[in-house]
């Protein structure tokens, strides 16, 4: 298949693009765009065939629901059977925002976008160009992240080309997106709501909206079933096997150290900080402060290629704000945890 690439910057006309982007996507074919968290893999919704197209795209097993993005809280309200309350307090303070909201779905949709479940994860997304393409297209779009299974999500369109070119019939290629990391997904099929995925809009900006939030006990121990049924496949690995260390730089360098001793070539990824007092064959700056690193991290997971070196020791970030999503992320990406 041929990938079309659409470029929209300062010199490109944004619309003709837009416009031809969604034909591909109500004619049932799958394109790639940015939003404020990730680039998404969009296919028309509420089109079976079509949504099969992400699933072949991306290698993604067929029980992992995909997110339905709409561009406004009406389209959104037309694929649920009720918009509780506290679901309607989470739209209006947080979107078009980096939030996923799971709710029962109403068969809008096509049964699967949401992996056979009863309720649908719909979002807003807050990018000019998504929003631009969901309300070219006036379709629910379902868009999980436009990587191939398994690999870290895509912040560039360049990472989007470089795992799917040939596989999608198009790519909105506007730059970088922002937040890095997937949107909070947050269950309000419950009286009280639950975090099933940590992400851009942490749990105390949540509570500050709308009181008392859970946090899907899966998240705190590996043992449990997750609920989010994505989350319990391997996820966002790079190429190369990542420890976690924790620990002062001292501590860190010690067990690069050893590892080095064992003719082992060590690549590293940490804050600007920790990084100034680090030696290592290869070391990736994340940035200095918790949001700078969750913009970064993706980039920094496809840069180690097998070859380059032969074990990525990453530092562990506190899990405050969006510090909670990172090492969520991290974890999952990591072959072992080393506390040193
Ligand atoms: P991705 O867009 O690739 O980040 O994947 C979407 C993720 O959203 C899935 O892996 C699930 O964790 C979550 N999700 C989507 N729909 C639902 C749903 N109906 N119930 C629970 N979690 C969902
Ligand atoms: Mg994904």
């Amino acid at each position: 298949m041929q990938t079309k690439r659409w470029y929209i910057d300062e010199r490109q006309p944004e619309q003709q693009a837009i416009e031809e982007a969604a034909d591909r996507l109500r004619n049932g074919r799958t394109v790639a765009f940015p939003t404020e968290t990730v680039y998404g893999l969009g296919a028309d919704a509420t089109d079976e065939a079509a949504v099969s197209g992400i699933f072949e795209a991306k290698g993604r097993p067929e029980d992992n629901p995909l997110i339905a993005h709409v561009a406004t809280k009406k389209q959104l309200s037309r694929l649920v059977t009720t918009l509780p309350s506290v679901a309607e307090k989470l739209i209006d303070t947080f979107t078009p925002g980096p939030i996923t909201i799971v709710l029962p779905s109403n068969g809008t949709c096509a049964s699967n976008v949401t992996a056979g479940l009863s309720t649908i994860g719909v979002r807003i997304p807050d990018h000019p160009v998504a929003q631009n393409l969901l309300k070219t297209c006036d379709i629910p779009v379902a868009a999980p992240s436009a990587n191939i299974s398994g690999k870290p999500s895509p912040t560039t369109a360049d990472h989007v080309w470089a795992d799917l070119q040939g596989k999608i019939a198009g790519l909105v290629d506007a730059g970088a997106t922002g937040v890095g990391l997937e949107s909070t997904v947050i269950d309000c099929t419950q009286e009280i709501p639950v975090i099933l995925r940590p992400g851009g809009i942490t749990k105390a900006q949540l509570e500050m909206a709308v009181g008392s939030v859970m946090v899907d006990p899966a998240l705190a121990n590996t043992a449990d079933k997750p609920k989010a049924p994505g989350m319990k496949y391997k996820h966002y690995a790079p190429d190369v096997p990542m420890w976690l260390v924790a620990g002062s730089p001292e501590n860190i360098q010690a067990v690069i150290d050893r590892e080095r001793d064992d003719a082992k070539r060590i690549g590293v990824m940490a804050s600007t900080q920790t990084a100034n007092r680090l030696q290592a064959d290869r070391i990736i700056t994340l940035g200095s402060d918790l949001r700078d690193i969750a913009a970064t991290l993706y980039d920094a997971l496809r840069v180690f290629k097998n070859g380059d070196v032969d074990l990525i020791v990453c530092e562990t970030f506190p899990r405050t704000d969006i510090g909670q999503a990172i090492m969520n992320r991290l974890e999952k990406a990591a072959t072992a945890y080393v506390d040193s």
